[in-house]
């Protein structure tokens, strides 16, 4: 099984990828996540990407299809992929195409989040991790159950990231209307694309996301 979730930035893909996870042994295939560790340890790819995420726009394309050529590599054919916040253009979807098609793989469902972008503000100003794995929480919609310990690991230090600022969401938006929500036809055109209500509650969107993967 290999998944698209897509929607804008604060959508609830990682939110949602994290449980598929938990629940399926999915593995996340997070460009978002990748670049960040890679900016973290200093490599060349971070450097590159540094200023390009702190501003809200996209990393080039041939970076972001060679990591994830790289992390499709590293799995075992056995466990399924969910692709989180990739492919962002349409020549992303069209390297995905290729990558998958080169490993034996098929893509089953795109699924999209379909959100009220006047929220999303308050999702990504108001989000934060844990700090040792990674737990999504936010500081109205999921607090741990105990203050300052993260439900799934006990780890004690919470982060934040540099772009989630009010200024850079907007220019994120932009670009994921600009640039990602065209991609949506070329999957409709295949007839997997199938649309999730993401401004439930995260336990209703992931019965929902549950229904359509089966
Ligand atoms: P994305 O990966 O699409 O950018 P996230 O999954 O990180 O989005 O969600 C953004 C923030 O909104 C997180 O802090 C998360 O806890 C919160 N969130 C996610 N889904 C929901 C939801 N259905 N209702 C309320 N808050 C949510
Ligand atoms: P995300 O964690 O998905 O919100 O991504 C954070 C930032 O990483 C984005 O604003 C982009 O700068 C960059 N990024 C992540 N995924 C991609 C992608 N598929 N294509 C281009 N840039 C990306």
């Amino acid at each position: 099984m290999n998944i698209i979730l897509l929607g804008p930035p604060g959508a609830g893909k990682g939110t949602q990828s994290q449980r598929l996870v938990e629940r399926r042994g999915m593995r996340q295939l997070s460009t978002g996540d990748m670049l960040r560790a890679a900016v973290k340890a200093g490599t060349p790819t971070g450097l590159k990407a540094k200023a390009v995420m702190e501003r809200g726009e996209l990393v080039s394309d041939e970076i972001v299809s060679g990591i994830i050529g790289e992390e499709l590599d590293s799995m075992g054919p056995e466990s399924g992929a969910i692709f989180d916040g990739y492919p962002r253009t349409e020549a992303q979807a069209q390297a995905l195409e290729k990558l998958l098609s080169d490993r034996g793989r098929t893509l089953d469902h795109v699924i999209e989040l379909d959100v009220n972008e006047d929220a999303l503000v308050e999702r990504i100003t108001g989000r934060f991790t844990c700090a040792s794995c990674g737990k999504g929480y936010h500081d109205k919609f999921e607090q741990p159950r105990l203050p300052g310990t993260c439900d799934k690991c006990g780890g004690t230090e919470f982060k934040r990231r540099p772009d989630d600022n009010a200024e850079t969401v907007r220019t994120r938006m932009a670009e994921y209307r600009a640039k990602t929500a065209p991609i949506l036809p070329f999957y409709e055109a295949k007839g997997i694309v199938s649309r999730v209500d993401g401004m439930a509650d995260m336990d209703s969107v992931t019965e929902a996301i549950e229904a359509i993967i089966g």
